[in-house]
């Protein structure tokens, strides 16, 4: 049986993501990604990717997929590559200001 831990910061993004998903689309606005979900599931789709930088949720989008709870297709704008390469440089960044 595969067990499946997720942290504290990332049950805190997915729920406030979801909840932000769910305010949207209440009030009339377009979340594209639920609206076309296959095309969130591959990789580098540039046109999913410039649908996420008009989405109403696009902040809190980018704090989920910061935590790298998400390991494939295109998040918030960017596809997992990105993210991470994204996530390195900031491992990197924070070791050397604690290193400093
Ligand atoms: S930013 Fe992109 S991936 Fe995130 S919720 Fe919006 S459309 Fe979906």
């Amino acid at each position: 049986m595969n067990t499946f831990t997720m942290s504290e910061e990332q049950a805190r993004a997915q729920t406030d993501l979801t909840r932000a998903i769910a305010s949207a689309i209440r009030m009339g606005q377009a979340v594209a990604c639920v609206e076309e979900p296959a095309r969130w599931e591959v990789e580098n789709d540039p046109d999913a990717k410039r649908k996420c930088l008009a989405c109403p949720v696009l902040q809190l989008c980018r704090t989920y997929a910061g935590t790298g709870l998400v390991r494939h297709g295109t998040l918030a704008g960017l596809d997992m590559e990105e993210w991470t390469a994204k996530r390195r440089r900031k491992i990197r960044t924070d070791t050397r200001r604690v290193a400093a």
